[in-house]
């Protein structure tokens, strides 16, 4: 930890959920510490990066009530062992709701549930019945006396006519005491600016592999090898590192995922296609998926671009450095760019709309061809991939 972090930590971070973000936590603290928790929150950054587990520990930073310590001594909120603070982990807390597009929709004022569990899973927007369920709740005293948090998780997934953001607009613009609203998105622009003004804007980054290490063996029980691997293949986000530590197959879909890149990239036209239109129709079902296996593209090529530099430190899809590093040798000075460039551009396509399968079909045709001759040998030395022929999640 280099001086700056360890001046930025909260001096306890005992109860925090959070991995890494020691400025956005301290930032936290002392707001509330001050009396200045403000009503609107706006966090932003890649999937999987904290946002969601911040917003929780501001849910519990709010609502605290500190048990005193085995001296006798109050720990600072959030203590992590408090009534309140157990049922927000739990997700039992009467005042604190995450809202995304699966939750499940209930009659205003009734409160009993009305939608069905498939309508649930297929839902892909937040509703507006979300927001007006919402704007019922918070006129309400909260149950447990403390402070009602709400968090739109995907806040930038509501229907496109504008009807869900000018509901919760009206919250923004008037919002009632004792109620704090979080939004998590991806990028604040994917927001009208109208929102963004009302909030306090907390943007969270990649964090280090150290840091996603050091919270997978303390707070996961990984053991230290298992850890070191989770941690670089996640990219900077913990929340795919702990969800690649409880899932033990995650490592095995990972690997099946590196191989079809490779293989996609030594393909024909027609092969490359056939990708692109797997991945498209995937898209409308999971996006977060796609966007995903755009990452693991980038990290792909920004390994063979560190290879041909002879740069392996940094190497993130450590058990392919052999076949990468053959890839580097016989490639192009200007390949790695070249496909970096390009599925940077597909991602941004994506996100703004751009219809998937004409996005991802101009990449196949973008993307440098890898020589099939190390595809054939990573396929000969494995030996058998699985026949499963669904489209999988790329891991972790
Ligand atoms: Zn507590």
């Amino acid at each position: 930890m280099s001086t700056m972090d360890a001046a930025l930590a909260p001096p306890e971070s005992g109860g925090w959920q959070t991995i890494g973000h020691s400025a956005a936590r301290l930032y936290l603290q002392r707001s509330h510490e001050a009396g200045r928790i403000a009503h609107a929150y706006l966090i932003t950054g890649p999937d999987q990066v904290g946002k969601r587990t911040l917003a929780l520990d501001l849910a519990r930073l709010v609502n605290c009530t500190p048990m005193p310590d085995m001296f006798g001594d109050d720990p600072s909120p959030p203590c992590g062992r408090c009534g309140p603070c157990d049922r927000i982990s739990r997700d039992a807390h009467a005042d604190v709701k995450v809202i995304d597009p699966h939750t499940p929709m209930r009659g205003v004022s009734s409160g009993t549930r009305v939608s069905t569990p498939e309508q649930d899973a297929k839902r892909s927007l937040i509703s507006i019945d979300h927001i007006r369920e919402m704007q019922h709740d918070v006129h309400l005293n909260p149950f447990e006396g403390g402070r009602r948090v709400i968090i739109f998780d995907g806040a930038d997934r509501m229907s496109p006519d504008g009807s869900g953001w000018n509901a919760l607009l009206k919250t923004l613009e008037e919002p009632p005491e004792q109620v704090v609203i979080v939004l998590l998105v991806p990028s604040a622009e994917l927001l009208p600016q109208t929102v963004i003004s009302r909030c306090q804007l907390i943007e969270l980054h990649a964090i280090s592999r150290e840091e996603i290490e050091h919270g997978l063996i303390e707070r996961g029980g990984a053991d230290p090898d298992n850890a070191a691997q989770l941690a670089r293949l996640a990219g900077g986000r913990p929340g795919r590192a702990f969800a690649a530590l409880k899932d033990e197959t995650t490592i095995d879909r990972y690997q099946q995922a590196v191989l079809r890149v490779l293989v996609t990239s030594a393909g024909d036209i027609e092969e490359r296609f056939r990708y692109a239109n797997e991945i498209a129709r995937e898209f409308s079902r999971n996006r977060d998926m796609v966007f995903r296996e755009l990452e693991l593209w980038t990290s792909i090529w920004r390994d063979i671009l560190l290879l041909k530099h002879e740069i392996t430190d940094s190497v993130v899809n450590i058990a392919w450095t052999e076949h990468l590093g053959r890839v580097a040798k016989v490639g192009g000075d200007d390949d790695a760019r070249i496909a970096i460039e390009a599925i940077a551009k597909a991602a941004e396509g994506l996100r703004h709309n751009g219809m998937p399968r004409v996005v991802l079909e101009v990449l196949m045709l973008e993307l440098p061809t890898i020589p099939s001759g190390i595809v054939e040998s990573i396929e000969l030395g494995e030996g058998d991939e699985s026949s499963d022929d669904s489209w999988d999640a790329p891991g972790p």
